[in-house]
């Protein structure tokens, strides 16, 4: 059997940050599995290199195709009712995780978030821990100050006014008309306003954890193996004491033995993990016909998300994306509700000025409202045990009436937006943007899509009526906009029915104190109760910050790989 130091399971965000840092020690023999495809230098998708990542989205080669997850609350008072609708959850399978695929937005959150975390009982976590790491992770092209890293992996740039095509001049004319102050840098010092958004990219091309950490001098390093296409199947143990893995590679089963075993598997499939290895809530693991390990009552519980939904208008020629102009997001604007007791800054909108990548996509452009400091959780359970299947996983988004509430004035808020005079001639017809499957399956390229966007597209721009037709009777669902601002009751119910998540799934492995019978991992990453076991990805946050997740699981993984080298 092969005997490693540390073997590193899944090579996402998290886990290309432990593999170029615990490397860095020459006498740390280091292996990465990831069970998706490599992405090393002089040889990266396309797609997934892309500054436009509206194709990588849904692109099935690069995702856990068979993940299913109900986004919706349930009816707690109604236990007869059925499960929410389940519908596929893009989760990357891929080298460099999540931030292969993802949108690229890199920024940071609350400091308040990061205090919370020490609250709710991780130890040595506050922003006054986390704020170096988030600097050591970046190297801002456009800010020198103290608030930014210029030596990190990740470089970090954005789009200004010069290069926004006209939807975000004018929904930032908005935004400054409605009272909003002009932050130059969404990074900087936390305050309300809006401003161009900070995306992890240079030259126009994607920078993912796999390509900032794993470049080819890491990769060169004799005590590091990086072993692709490989999914774990099993973690070894003698006991307590976790001691190698088992995994199939291309059809064949190998076994890896280890000091010390770091799931960075991400926050659905880590505590599936622990689970199928015995290490989970005791009832729900018998109940599958596991034994128990260890009884950890708090693996798969506190599952969070960023609740979101999106307007969209048809956007007049003149205003659309000029070709030239890759990104799609320019203009972000961040806000305090001041409802439910939520702190300064909770609330997200983003301009999108292309909505997806085809005829009909370039001739919408949307405002997309994130409830960014969010309340409600959910939960992941086992399905079966066979490593085979996905688990179980309920979001239970906006079961917290604070994030109903706040996602209703959100909406109404946007509706304002679009009906500004400053979108006058701009754009046209709003509708609520519901992420139907029937759009998800438009954004998939095929031939066929193409053909058919293209005839849609061409009957948009041919004359109102047929537009109006298109859009009513081909892309909207549901409600209207006027339907929405008649009733509350109408607006509630389409939030219910329609809220998503933006991929953000974090906190099932949560951090927390000795006294706290709900914490899976202590403020190091290591698995409570077990011995030569660690998670370190976005499920060990105890909540999700104010903040689209990369950037905290890339500082997360930062600080966890100082205290590993510290032999914490
Ligand atoms: C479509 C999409 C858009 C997003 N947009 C943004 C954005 O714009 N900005 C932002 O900040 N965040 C965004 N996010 C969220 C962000 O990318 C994630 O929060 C972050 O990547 C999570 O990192 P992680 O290390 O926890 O997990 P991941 O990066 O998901 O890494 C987990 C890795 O483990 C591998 N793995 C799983 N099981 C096994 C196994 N059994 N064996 C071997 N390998 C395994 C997976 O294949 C994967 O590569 C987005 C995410 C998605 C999916």
């Amino acid at each position: 059997m092969n005997e490693f130091d540390y073997i590193i399971v899944g090579g996402g965000s998290a886990g290309s940050v432990l593999a170029n840092r615990l490397s860095a020690k020459s006498a740390n023999k280091v292996l990465l599995l990831e069970a998706g495809i490599d992405t090393p230098h002089g040889n990266i998708p396309p797609e997934v290199h892309n500054s436009y990542p509206g194709t990588v989205y849904f692109d099935p080669r690069f995702h856990w195709n068979t993940l299913k997850v109900s986004l919706q609350a349930k009816e707690h008072n109604r236990p007869e009712a059925p499960r929410p609708p389940i519908r596929k959850y893009e989760q990357a399978r891929v080298m460099g995780g999540g931030s292969s695929i993802n949108g690229q937005l890199a920024n940071r959150g609350a400091p308040n978030d990061y205090d919370d975390w020490g609250r709710q009982g991780a130890e040595g976590w506050s922003w006054e821990k986390c704020f170096p790491y988030f600097k050591k992770v970046e190297r801002d092209m456009d800010f020198a100050d103290d608030y930014h890293g210029k030596e990190g992996r990740i470089p970090v740039r954005r789009l200004f006014q010069e290069d926004w095509p006209g939807h975000a001049h004018a929904v930032a004319d908005a935004f400054a008309k409605m009272g909003h102050k002009y932050l130059p840098d969404q990074n900087g010092r936390w305050e309300d306003g809006y401003f161009p958004v900070s995306i992890s990219n240079i030259y126009d091309r994607r920078v993912s954890a796999a390509i900032g950490y794993l470049d080819p001098a890491t990769r060169q390093r004799p005590n590091l193996t990086i072993q692709a296409e490989t999914q774990v199947s099993e973690i070894l143990f003698d006991g307590l004491k976790a001691t190698g893995v088992k995994a199939v590679h291309r059809g064949q089963t190998q076994t890896f033995g280890a000091r010390e075993v770091i799931l960075c598997t991400g926050a659905i499939h880590s505590p599936a993990h622990l689970m199928r290895n015995g290490i989970g809530p005791a009832g729900h693991l018998r109940d599958k016909g596991i034994e128990v390990r260890h009884g950890l009552p708090g693996v798969g519980q506190n599952l969070m998300e960023h609740p979101a939904l999106g307007l969209a208008a048809f956007l007049h020629p003149r205003y659309r994306q000029p070709e030239r102009i890759k990104r799609h997001i320019h203009v972000g604007l961040r806000y305090s509700s001041g409802i439910g007791g939520a702190p300064q800054g909770d609330m997200l909108m983003i301009q999108i000025a292309k909505s997806t990548w085809h005829q009909v996509g370039w001739r919408l452009g949307s405002l997309l409202m994130s409830v960014y400091k969010s309340y409600s959780t959910g939960e992941v359970t086992l399905d079966t045990r066979d490593y085979r299947d996905e688990p179980i996983v309920d979001f239970e988004l906006c079961s917290d009436r604070r994030d109903l509430d706040r996602m209703m004035d959100a909406y109404r808020r946007a509706i304002g937006v679009y009906r500004h005079p400053s979108l006058a001639g701009v754009v046209e017809t709003p509708f609520p943007a519901a992420y139907s499957d029937r759009v998800r399956a438009f954004a998939q390229v095929t031939t066929k899509n193409k053909v058919m966007t293209q005839l849609a597209g061409w009957a948009m721009d041919s004359n109102a009526k047929l537009r109006d037709y298109v859009i009513k009777n081909v892309i909207a669902e549901g409600p209207t906009v006027d339907d929405l601002m008649r009733s509350d009751d109408v607006l509630e119910q389409f939030i219910r029915e329609n809220i998503h998540g933006i991929w953000h799934a974090s906190c099932t492995n949560r951090m927390g104190a000795d006294s706290d019978p709900m914490a899976v991992t202590t403020g190091t990453g290591r698995v409570r109760g077990m011995m030569g076991l660690r998670v370190c990805d976005a499920s060990i946050m105890p909540s999700v910050p104010c903040a689209n997740t990369n950037f905290p699981t890339l500082m997360t993984a930062e600080k966890i790989a100082d205290h590993i080298l510290a032999g914490q």
